[in-house]
């Protein structure tokens, strides 16, 4: 595996052998790596000739400054598991490369209104961030398919909005399921925060999204969504309860009979004392995406 920690280095490398006509698979990441970002190595070294990984702790998605300060960095036992799961490049950023001019971390996208809801209410210019530092990589690295998890459902849906509406790139944006542990809770780098207790508890989440998908055939979403609500309203270590909502996987907004959309996605966000988590399942499904549970 080569690492890059400069971009004119990896951008030129990866465009003669892109005139070659070697594809380019890139999984981003904020690293601490665990199985759900190797999964999506997994799948673009499947499709792809080559895999590039990015490792950048992004501080423009951040919108509480504790939560990158403690944001868990693992940058050698990651560059260990890529090399074990043969990637090909490692690209280690620095923010001043990323973002070499003050004006970029300024920049603002119209993201369509797909990153006002949910998250993005909760995270105010968390999705601002995230489409400029993954605008801004996929102009060093230029893959023909960009590969994001499901796990961050809306997020994918900006940045599908973002690089293909928008900006009309030629690149295919790919979703990868949700990888979770043997208790069903979603992996995520943030999980590590959790005391064992928390951690026992989070499992409620899935739990909580299995229910919905169970229920769905008996359940108008209305009263559905008021269920499972209080159900994780009485979970004692949840602290705040963000949403539980059902969207439209389109438009991510709120849907009021199952004909209203032909995907719809049960989504969650609970603050933890340790850890902020967000899980979602897709409860009605057409093939556009993967079901996740
Ligand atoms: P992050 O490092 O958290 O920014 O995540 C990098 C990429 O990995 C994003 O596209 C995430 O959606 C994806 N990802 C994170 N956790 C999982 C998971 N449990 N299963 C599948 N993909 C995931």
């Amino acid at each position: 595996m080569i690492i890059y920690h400069r971009s004119q280095d990896i951008d030129r490398h990866l465009r003669e052998i892109q005139k070659q006509g070697t594809t380019v698979g890139f999984v981003p990441t904020m690293g601490a790596l665990h199985h759900g970002h190797l999964s999506l190595v997994e799948e673009a070294k499947q499709e792809n000739d080559v895999v590039v990984t990015s490792i950048f702790v992004n501080p423009t998605q951040f919108n509480e400054p504790d939560d990158f300060k403690k944001y868990p960095r693992t940058l050698a036992p990651d560059a260990d598991k890529l090399i074990r799961a043969n990637c090909h490049f490692l690209f280690v950023p620095s923010e001043d490369d990323v973002y070499p001019e003050k004006e970029m971390r300024k920049q603002k996208f119209d993201l369509g209104g797909l990153d006002i809801r949910l998250e993005g209410a909760y995270r105010p210019g968390h999705f601002k961030g995230v489409a400029q530092v993954v605008s801004r990589l996929m102009d060093i690295v230029h893959p023909d398919t960009l590969y994001l998890g499901q796990k961050d459902f809306q997020q994918f849906r900006v940045l599908e909005y973002l690089l293909l509406t928008l900006q009309k790139r030629p690149v295919k944006v790919k979703a990868a399921p949700i990888v979770r542990e043997e208790d069903g809770l979603a992996m995520s780098s943030r999980n590590v925060l959790l005391t064992d207790e928390e951690r026992k508890s989070a499992v409620i989440l899935n739990q909580c999204l299995q229910k919905t998908l169970d229920s769905s055939r008996q359940h108008a979403p209305e009263p559905l969504q008021a269920t499972i609500e209080e159900l994780l309203l009485a979970e004692p270590m949840i602290e705040e309860l963000d949403y539980f909502e059902l969207v439209d996987a389109e438009t991510l907004k709120p849907i009021h009979h199952w004909e209203d959309a032909e995907n719809v996605v049960a989504l969650v966000a609970a603050k933890f004392p340790s850890a902020r988590l967000i899980d979602n399942t897709l409860v009605k499904e057409s093939g556009r995406f993967r079901t996740t549970l």
